[in-house]
């Protein structure tokens, strides 16, 4: 079976599209919602995204919903189908920021059939 993993140079869930995420809605409180639009830049990107190097500026304090291991406990879909379901979301952010066979899809691919 497939196991997710988070790839280096992607970020690809740091451009917040609350209309294509709608299933995020419903795990959101009031307060994730402030802090998401203060966070979101007039590119939809959030602003601590360091989009050269692709990597996140705040890191090791970036917010609950920033960190996959917990909050992906938050989706009923997560709960019956675990590590799909992340997958599953991965490719859609990627497909809609890099593209279908972008280097970031390649990446993640051959990183979860190896794990
Ligand atoms: S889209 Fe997936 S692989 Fe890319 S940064 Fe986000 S969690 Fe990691
Ligand atoms: S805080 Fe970091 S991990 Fe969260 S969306 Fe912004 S750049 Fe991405």
């Amino acid at each position: 079976m497939k196991s997710w993993t988070c790839i280096e140079n992607c970020g690809a869930c740091c451009k917040f599209d609350l209309h294509e995420r709608e299933d995020i809605l419903d795990v959101l409180d009031e307060e994730d919602l402030k802090l998401i639009s203060k966070m979101t830049g007039k590119d939809g990107w959030c602003k601590y995204f360091d989009k050269e190097n692709k990597k996140c500026k705040i890191y090791m304090d970036r917010p609950h919903f920033c960190r996959v291991d917990k909050f992906s406990n938050s989706f009923n879909e997560y709960k019956k189908n675990r590590d799909k379901f992340l997958i599953k979301c991965c490719k859609q952010h990627i497909e809609s920021i890099y593209g279908k066979k972008s280097d970031q899809m390649n990446t993640f691919k051959n990183k979860i059939n190896s794990k």
